[in-house]
């Protein structure tokens, strides 16, 4: 306890991210999370202090605060609650606002913070850390991202299958084919393209770009082709396509940098598309 209490005193006077503790000459990084206990409570700012480590993520400082949660204020809180799984960028559980900038807490390096690539921060101010607002939230930093999932089943975003037994090696695949498939398989559901998105709010049904993208890669699926038309019929009700304002936001801030514009453009056409047959077969 006396430790923090001493920490408090050098960290009021500088106020800047990467210092020096003058105790033990160790470097600090000084994070300030948004807390929250409960959706419907007041939210909070704290401040905290963690030992600087070569190479270290985000996700380290939480664990680290999670060990020691005192603030910089030497007062004991609780520790920062956070989701996270893989630790490596494909589950998208740890998404969350860092400086401002929705991203990957495990790939958020915190020697890149303040680099002008990374999109946020400036070098020597604390380092934020938010939740993402456009999900429930749940405590802290970790929120529900479950219409997100619920969105994916709406849409039909997989490939149908007769049972459980082996069906074999699937059919064959032409190069081309797989080499469009691919990139839009790398979607790992993080939500940043929606947390970026100003037409996905809470109050309305808009599914946004990450399912816009999904329709168009089961949609050349050979077999996922088969949910084609039912996909579209969903694309064409409130909260598809033409909901769509494409701002863009959802390509810039994409992880895996899959080309959502051009998903929403092979989507639309496909959808006028479907139009047009609805109209002449009902
Ligand atoms: Fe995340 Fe990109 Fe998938 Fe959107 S499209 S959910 S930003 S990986």
């Amino acid at each position: 306890m006396a430790t923090h209490k001493s920490m408090q005193h050098w960290l009021r006077l500088t106020e800047m991210t990467h210092v020096s503790n003058p105790a033990d000459g160790q470097a600090m990084i000084v994070l300030r999370i948004r807390r929250q206990d409960r959706p419907d409570t007041a939210p909070r700012w704290e401040e905290f202090a963690v030992p600087r480590r070569p190479n270290m993520n985000i996700i380290a400082c939480l664990q680290h605060i999670a060990a020691n949660p005192f603030t910089t204020s030497g007062e004991q809180t609780t520790p920062v609650v956070y989701d996270s799984g893989c630790l490596e960028e494909v589950c998208g559980a740890c998404t969350m606002l860092i400086n401002g900038r929705v991203r990957q807490a495990c790939s958020a390096l915190v020697h890149k913070l303040g680099e002008p690539s990374s999109g946020a921060g400036k070098a020597g101010e604390p380092i934020t850390l938010e939740p993402m607002g456009k999900f429930p939230l749940v405590r802290d930093l970790f929120v529900d991202r479950q219409r997100l999932f619920d969105d994916l089943k709406r849409t039909k975003c997989w490939v149908p299958i007769d049972g459980t037994y082996d069906l074999g090696p699937g059919p064959p695949v032409a190069q081309q084919l797989q080499e469009g498939r691919y990139p839009l398989s790398r979607c790992i559901s993080c939500g940043c393209c929606l947390e970026a998105c100003p037409q996905y709010t809470a109050g309305n049904h808009f599914v946004g770009a990450a399912i816009f993208s999904q329709v168009k890669l089961f949609n050349i699926h050979p077999t996922g082709v088969a949910l084609k038309d039912e996909r579209l019929d969903v694309m064409m009700q409130e909260g598809g396509i033409a909901d769509c304002s494409k701002a863009g936001n959802c390509v810039v801030v994409c992880p895996k940098n899959i080309q959502n514009l051009e998903s929403i453009a092979t989507v639309g056409r496909q959808t006028f598309v479907r139009v047009i047959e609805r109209f002449f077969s009902e």
